[in-house]
């Protein structure tokens, strides 16, 4: 199967619909999840398009993953989170719903389960509140 850029993750990154920006360069979006699975649930989307692992350049997946490992540490950072679950599907059996690669980055607290994946839509404040402590901790 090849890339489709009309998937949503396309449009934010073109700036056709708006997402909760944590941090951008010429390489890399990171973004709230706005059907987070916890709080402070994050996105790590390389810009290069890409369905997802299966198809990606190995240069791309080198190059971004420095940066989840800052973003992990970033979120527990302004979170206060006990853990951080990294999560990647990859094609619809596996669980993926938008087909352009992204990591998620799921903070995990002591004690409290993890919404399901692609749950209750978040409050936009609260969700552009975190944007701003993860971006103010990276
Ligand atoms: P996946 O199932 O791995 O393809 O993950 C896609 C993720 O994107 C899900 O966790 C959704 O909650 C999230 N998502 C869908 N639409 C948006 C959007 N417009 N902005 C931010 N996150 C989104």
């Amino acid at each position: 199967m090849s890339y489709d850029p009309s998937n949503i993750f396309g449009k934010i990154l073109r700036g056709e619909i708006p997402a909760h920006r944590v941090y951008e360069d010429d390489t890399v979006l990171v973004m709230m999840d706005i059907f987070p699975q916890s709080r402070g649930h994050c996105l790590v989307i390389p810009k290069a398009p890409s369905r997802n692992l299966l198809d990606a350049d190995p240069a791309t997946l080198s190059a971004v993953m420095p940066l989840v490992q800052k973003v992990a540490k970033a979120v527990r950072a302004a979170t206060g989170a006990d853990g951080i679950r990294l999560a990647q599907f990859n094609e619809a059996p596996a669980g993926q719903t938008v087909f352009h690669l992204h990591f998620h980055v799921i903070p995990v607290y002591e004690g409290v389960a993890l919404g399901a994946h692609g749950g209750g839509k978040a409050d936009d404040a609260e969700l552009a509140a975190l944007a701003r402590d993860i971006a103010a901790a990276l």
